[in-house]
């Protein structure tokens, strides 16, 4: 198997080969059809996460170590089994569901393996699809894509649970505004069904979010995909009245906020990770009923995966990208 590698954090991605794993007990091996690139494998090849004020979260400390083949939205083809494997064939094609718990503690066991204490994340801390082949430790994690294009249904295992997930905790749900800093983005995202879209570059852009929702009063729901400083800031500021700002992204940076406007004005700050079990498998059920949404995914190959992050780190990319590592 051909594998590309974070092997020195903060350099590019090295190809490296290793004889082709046999599946043990519930393992189950995958010839990878489809590895989408997420922001966040930037920061796993960077080695930290910015805390702001200078202070890094170092994700050595947080137990992943190199070399690390990253890739945590797959779709691949099941070419084996472990002898402990039940319901699941040779020949399917399946999404893997990366956030992997340790199987034994509260959080896993009611399902909330993204919640887990000492997680074993595909791409992050054990093998994932920047690959040729990859093993899944267990066919629990495994959701078959049916006729959907593997490179359209992998970056649901990543960009469209961690969404999902967040979208869950807005009690109710209204047409949705989008920001962004780039225009291109932005008229991708009207095509897409946005109600409104806003630049977050324009000087006046709270008011402007806050003249589209509730009379002027502000949002009843921010979910910041991105994380950064300044999208937290426009987030927070955007709120009505008993308002929830939910951040998801983790582009990295801080936010200082006043104390008594938080309860005078009931605001709740809660983050979101990913997804759980059980919102991964309400997703694959939601899109099996009502289709993928129109968001533009491009595949490039394996091989391309270094230009591919410079790409996604110069901010040249316009919807998701995926990459074909079997074909
Ligand atoms: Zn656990
Ligand atoms: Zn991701």
């Amino acid at each position: 198997m051909r594998m590309f590698q974070v092997c020195t954090c903060g350099e590019p991605l090295q190809v490296s080969e290793a004889e082709t794993p046999q599946p043990k007990g519930t393992e189950v091996l995958l010839k990878v059809l489809a590895a989408g690139v997420c922001h966040s494998d930037l920061h796993l090849a960077d080695g930290y996460f910015d805390l702001g004020g200078g202070k890094k979260l170092s994700l050595a400390e947080r137990g992943m170590k190199l070399p690390v083949t990253l890739g945590h939205e797959n779709v691949g083809e099941v070419i084996a089994v472990g002898p402990e494997v039940k319901g699941v064939k040779v020949g399917q094609r399946m999404l893997a569901n990366p956030w992997i718990g340790c199987g034994n503690c509260a959080a896993c066991r009611r399902g909330d393996d993204n919640l887990c204490r000492a997680m074993r994340s595909l791409g992050v801390f054990i093998p994932g699809g920047y690959a040729t082949h990859m093993i899944v430790p267990h066919p629990r994690y495994l959701h078959d894509i049916g006729d959907l294009p593997p490179e359209r249904a992998a970056p649901l295992a990543c960009s469209g649970v961690t969404t999902y997930g967040a979208l869950k905790k807005v009690a109710t749900l209204k047409n949705a505004i989008v920001v962004d800093i780039d225009d291109a983005k932005l008229a991708q995202a009207k095509k897409a069904g946005a109600k409104a879209t806003v630049n977050g570059k324009a000087a006046d852009a709270v008011q402007q979010i806050m003249k589209l929702t509730n009379e002027g009063a502000g949002a009843w729901a921010v979910i910041d995909v991105v994380g950064s400083s300044a999208s937290a800031r426009m987030g927070y500021d955007s709120l009505v009245k008993g308002g929830k700002y939910i951040i998801v992204g983790l582009y990295g940076g801080d936010l200082t906020v006043s104390l008594p406007p938080i309860p005078m004005r009931a605001l709740t700050i809660q983050g979101s990770y990913v997804g759980s079990q059980h919102e991964m498998k309400e997703l694959m059920e939601l899109v099996r009923a009502k289709g993928l949404p129109d968001v533009p995914v491009a595949t490039r190959p394996l091989d391309d995966v270094n230009k591919v992050h410079n790409d996604l780190r110069a901010g040249k990319i316009v919807g998701r990208v995926v990459l074909t590592p079997a074909a």
